[in-house]
């Protein structure tokens, strides 16, 4: 039997670049999923179903709480988002590392299930540039905007309790780092992180 796969929790403000540096990350690497989560939110243009997300309606999602199918879920301004069960369990038993990019409360509950999980918040290197980033990728109203850096001060304030913090200074940098954590993670799980 195949050692069990290592799973990846990375979670950081809205717009501090988590897809963009997991997409660095994973280039390539057949022995790495990311998990695809469940969410009440509409499609961005570009967005495919099944892909980036599975999009639901709150009935639906609603009813993926009741029949225990998510792994764990919580409201992110104003939407619902949660991990599908089946896109970890089986993928962690065959070797496959999984990825969930999800946000903090999420973080939480998978930390609190599985303590084996590495756990890794993605900083920015400001909060200037986090709002750059955020108006910059263009896909936010104002409103949501404003609410998703209201968001992030109170995330930032957790970066302390995940295993580990990177800093998204330039993306190619952060990815590097993150590749390097997870191998270090991989070859000695029982070392304890550094501070
Ligand atoms: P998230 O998945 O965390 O919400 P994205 O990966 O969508 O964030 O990135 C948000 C925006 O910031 C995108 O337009 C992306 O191209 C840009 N970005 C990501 N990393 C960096 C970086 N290190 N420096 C500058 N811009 C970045
Ligand atoms: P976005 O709408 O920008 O794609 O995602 C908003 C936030 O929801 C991000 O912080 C992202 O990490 C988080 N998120 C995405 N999927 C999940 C999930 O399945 N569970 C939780 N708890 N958060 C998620």
């Amino acid at each position: 039997m195949s050692k069990r796969g290592t799973l990846l929790v990375l979670s950081g403000p809205s717009g501090v670049g988590k897809s963009t540096v997991l997409r660095k990350v994973m280039a390539g690497r057949e022995d790495m999923a990311f998990s695809v989560s469940a969410t009440t939110r509409a499609p961005r243009p570009g967005e495919e179903e099944g892909v980036d997300y599975f999009f639901v309606t709150r009935e639906r999602f609603d009813e993926m709480v009741a029949d225990g199918e998510l792994l764990e879920h919580a409201e992110f301004v104003g939407n619902c988002y949660g991990t599908p069960r089946s896109q970890v369990e089986k993928r962690l038993e065959s070797g496959i590392t999984v990825v969930l990019d999800i946000e903090v409360q999420g973080a939480s509950q998978v930390k609190a299930l599985m303590p084996e999980a590495l756990t890794v918040f993605l900083a920015p290197p400001s909060l200037e540039a986090l709002e750059q980033r955020l108006r910059g990728r263009g896909t936010e109203t104002e409103e949501k905007i404003r609410s998703r850096l209201e968001t992030a001060r109170r995330e930032l304030l957790l970066a302390p309790t995940y295993d580990f913090t990177v800093v998204n200074d330039d993306a190619d940098r952060a990815a590097s780092e993150l590749a390097e954590i997870l191998e270090n993670w991989d070859n000695d799980p029982d070392e304890s992180p550094e501070e």
